[in-house]
């Protein structure tokens, strides 16, 4: 069952859109969630990768920013965007890109101003094991970084 009640689309202080919480919200609160009709085989710019050669194109996911703190989670295996710890009405809800894409059609510099923000975002593929494992990640991308093998650093 789709679902973005919790949610509204907001012009954010980059000029870019992004989703802002509708009202505020407990950790844990499902906050949006895709149909399974929206999984393609194809990413694009604006798809998250939910396994491998699965992306998903859907409005629940579309208008989600970024952050190297991120204030949600979204799961590949439930098609649930999951808030990671409360969250206030009005604030940007964002997650983790390289927690669901491994390689990515469009990186970009990140600008989410945290003292840990990790720069360039790529997707995971380019991040060493230790930065990953601060982050919660989806199967898929633990099951790409196990079969990477050790960092050579
Ligand atoms: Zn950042």
């Amino acid at each position: 069952m789709p679902r973005n009640d919790l949610m509204d689309i907001a012009t954010l202080p980059s000029g870019e859109k992004g989703y802002v919480a509708r009202e505020d919200l407990p950790a844990g609160a499902v906050i949006a969630s895709w149909q399974e009709s929206a999984v393609d085989s194809e990413p694009t710019k604006f798809t998250i990768q939910v396994g491998r050669g699965r992306h998903v194109d859907a409005d629940e996911v579309r208008f989600l920013n970024h952050s190297c703190v991120p204030s949600t989670f979204v799961d590949a295996t439930t098609g649930n965007v999951v808030a990671l710890h409360p969250i206030a009405a009005g604030q940007s809800l964002t997650f983790f890109y390289p927690s669901t894409e491994w390689g990515m059609t469009a990186p970009f510099d990140c600008a989410c101003g945290h003292a840990g923000c990790l720069g360039k975002i790529t997707g995971a593929e380019a991040l060493p094991a230790d930065v990953l494992r601060r982050y919660a990640l989806n199967d898929h991308i633990r099951e790409l970084v196990a079969e990477r093998g050790v960092d050579a650093d």
